[in-house]
């Protein structure tokens, strides 16, 4: 299997995939170098990707409900605001600089084949999802949410329809 990312520390494609580990509701797969001793923890990015999403969408709810309130929003609701907007960066932000400082190298096979057969459950489902990539990661939450709606749309027409 043909599967490195590029090592920070030595510039050159020897950081080997080791293991996955299942965060609280993410993937972590790990690399170590075969040459010097860099390790590093990579999240998948279709779950940074959701990370960004959801955090957005929240705080973009949130921005709206401070400025449909009553007048503008107060300065300790701005502090908050951005207390929560540092807090939104250091979700995403460092995880994606692991991405950028250990990119996968050209062509690399895709280590969820060797890493997830042995799962089961909830633990394979999202290691299955993650293969998604980034913009899957993205979308997946929006795509989630026209879902939900479309469905419950669906049943309160029918409700409207066949049961008044
Ligand atoms: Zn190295």
């Amino acid at each position: 299997m043909k599967s490195h990312h590029i090592c920070a520390t030595c510039k050159t494609p020897t950081m080997a995939f080791r293991e996955r580990k299942m965060g609280v509701y993410s993937s972590i797969y790990c690399y170590s170098c075969n040459s010097c001793d860099s390790a590093v923890q990579l999240k998948p990015k279709a779950s940074i990707g959701v990370d960004i999403t959801v955090g957005g969408l929240a705080l973009g709810f949130w921005w709206i409900i401070l400025n449909h309130g009553s007048g503008s929003p107060s300065t300790i609701e701005l502090a908050i605001m951005g207390i929560a907007l540092l807090a939104y960066a250091w979700l995403w932000v460092p995880e994606a600089a692991k991405h950028w400082l250990y990119p996968a190298e050209e062509n690399s096979d895709d280590v969820t084949d060797v890493s997830l057969p042995q799962e089961k459950g909830f633990n394979r489902a999202v290691g299955r999802f993650e293969v998604v990539g980034l913009l899957g990661g993205l979308l997946a939450p929006i795509v989630l949410i026209v879902a939900v709606l479309g469905v419950a749309t669906i049943i309160g027409y029918i409700n409207y329809s066949f049961f008044e």
